[in-house]
């Protein structure tokens, strides 16, 4: 899932400005997990708003709804009654639920209240770890479903590269060196032979570099 924090509350106060009619808008899916853009923390970040302006003697009325997914247009349009008489919406969604926002309420300004960080998972309670750039081209079949990209630090494709430390990463001893548990993960599952076949070098063509991506579906195109 998306993994996002909220910012700080002075940023979001910034981004508020002279606005006086603010919604905020809450995503119930990937923040909603990661106890960033949920109901809770909406209601959280709009009470801290009102008291805020209220501190400051400004007159902003602040407003709160939570849809189901901000990055899918259906959702989206379900805000059409709540925002048409507003000067500002507050994304509490990750970056992608901001842009569609921002798409279906193209004459309305749209600020983000969290910082989108990574692709990853909850490893135990309030600690998310990344396991997945996008990179576009997956090799979690030769690598014992361990990520090479995402989590080693240099996204060595044919590691290691020399420097752990008991099972350390050189770059930083507090996390796990990616290549040394992809060892382990092969060993046990009695195919390190994988290791022996060379990855070519990457086609980041596949990745952000070949620019904003877009995956089509002919068979689910209408
Ligand atoms: S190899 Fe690429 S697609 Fe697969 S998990 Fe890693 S970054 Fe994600
Ligand atoms: S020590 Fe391991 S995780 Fe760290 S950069 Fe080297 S191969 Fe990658």
């Amino acid at each position: 899932m998306i993994i996002a924090e909220q910012k700080e509350i002075s940023e979001i106060i910034n981004m508020v400005g002279d606005h006086r009619k603010i919604l905020v808008i809450g995503c119930d899916t990937c923040v909603t997990v990661c106890l960033s853009g949920g109901a809770k923390e909406v209601a959280i970040l709009a009470s801290a708003l009102r008291l805020a302006f209220r501190v400051q003697g400004k007159q902003v009325e602040v407003n709160e709804t939570t849809i189901e997914r901000q990055c899918e247009i259906e959702f989206v349009d379900s805000l059409e009654s709540m925002a048409k008489d507003k000067d500002l919406l507050i994304s509490m969604g990750c970056g992608i639920g901001v842009q569609t926002i921002a798409e279906r309420f193209f004459h309305l300004p749209v600020v983000p209240a969290l910082n989108t960080k990574f692709l990853g998972l909850p490893e135990k309670q309030g600690v998310w770890v990344e396991r997945c750039q996008a990179c576009g081209q997956c090799v979690l079949d030769k690598t014992g479903g361990i990520c090479p990209i995402s989590r080693c630090s240099k996204s060595l494709l044919n590691g290691p590269c020399g420097g752990s430390q008991n099972g350390k990463c050189e770059i930083n001893d507090e996390i796990d060196c990616a290549w040394h548990l992809i060892y382990e993960r092969l060993k046990a599952l009695n195919r390190l032979e994988c290791l022996e076949e060379i990855m070519p070098v990457k086609d980041w063509s596949t990745s952000r570099d070949g620019g904003p991506r877009k995956m089509i579906r002919e068979d689910m195109c209408l």
